[in-house]
């Protein structure tokens, strides 16, 4: 400019929400990581942090390919990778995703921090709630989709592993803080983000996907993306794009997953008789009664065999037909439905 500065200016034809907006300054090292689907993908680390660093954020292409084939196509110009000075463990800038200065050890170690920050390119940045009341529909989907990648890749027993995890940390939040994933008496947005928002939003995802079926759950994400990329979404417009896909009235699993506290709690037992197995489930929480399938796995030794019983009450008692007396039984055994055992 002729008095020793220099003007840049950058652009970035998508809309993009103040909230995700970013600007990094310091001496980086910077490299390419490829390009997915014509969009470049590269890795900004501190110079000393080089090789690792450029080794660490790599694998941020595979996410990339993961999520542009499943749920549409990446809004935005290109990926940075950014290692950052961030309070948080990552933040999701559009286009530039901050890292915390730790996440390049060398070791890979930071796999699904990367996809969860990818993630929220489409939900969250893209797709933005409108309220932050609704911000499980960026951090509950960020949760999930990071279970439905490391899944894609490891298989399900990672799944079912990261959901665990999860599920206790849910149970315990509870305990301390009984309250619904969308509760409308937060009015501070710093305080919006919880155990709620990210983890049990990502299990009722979970629970959404089983009770829809692989295909029409994804169909239904595909949908929800492509009507809201670049836009502002509620809950209600998310369960509408659903049920629309779905042919299947939502209302009461949105309702009792999203806007109740708690999860069902549940005593049971079980006896052989009369080439019966006689199952007794109670619901043990006040507050509520849920409505869910229940699978429940009877093993023979090392063979396993699943019925899905539907619960609609406080109390039920259910019997399953079979000529041999099982040598266990399981509530739940591939980790589709949040509850506690008592
Ligand atoms: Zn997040």
């Amino acid at each position: 400019m002729g008095n020793g500065y220099k003007l840049t200016t950058y652009h970035e034809p998508a809309p993009v929400a103040m909230k995700v907006v970013t600007i990094g300054v310091t001496k980086f090292a910077t490299r390419s990581l490829g390009m997915v689907n014509d969009i470049p993908i590269s890795a900004w680390v501190y110079p000393e942090n080089r090789l690792d660093g450029f080794n660490d954020y790599a694998v941020a292409t595979d996410v990339m390919s993961y999520f542009i084939d499943n749920i549409g196509p990446y809004a935005y110009a290109k990926l940075a990778n950014m290692q950052a000075k961030t309070q948080w463990g990552g933040l999701e800038n559009a286009g530039t995703i901050a890292y915390f200065e730790n996440s390049v050890t060398g070791n890979k170690e930071v796999e699904g921090l990367i996809a969860h920050e990818i993630a929220h390119q489409w939900f969250g940045n893209s797709a933005t709630e409108k309220s932050w009341n609704h911000v499980w529909l960026s951090e509950g989907f960020a949760t999930y989709f990071t279970i439905l990648y490391l899944e894609s890749v490891y298989g399900n027993e990672r799944r079912k592993k990261e959901l665990k995890t999860d599920k206790k940390e849910i149970i315990d939040y509870y305990k301390i803080n009984p309250s619904p994933i969308i509760d409308l008496s937060i009015k501070d947005p710093m305080k919006v983000l919880s155990k709620n928002t990210y983890e049990k939003a990502g299990w009722v995802l979970n629970m959404l996907r089983h009770k829809l079926g692989d295909e029409v759950f994804w169909n239904g994400i595909r949908q929800y993306y492509k009507t809201y990329a670049n836009s502002n979404v509620l809950t209600e417009d998310f369960r509408t794009v659903m049920e629309n896909v779905s042919g299947e009235n939502l209302e009461s699993f949105f309702n009792q997953w999203l806007f109740i506290e708690g999860h069902p709690v549940v005593k049971w037992n079980w006896k052989y008789k009369n080439e019966k197995i006689k199952i007794s489930i109670e619901q043990i929480q006040d507050h509520h009664t849920f409505n869910f399938p229940l699978e429940i796995g009877v093993f023979y030794g090392e063979t396993m065999k699943t019925e899905t019983l539907q619960i609609d009450s406080k109390s039920e008692k259910l019997d399953i037909s079979t000529d041999k007396k099982p040598d266990k039984i399981l509530l739940d055994p591939e980790s589709w439905l949040l509850f506690e055992e008592n």
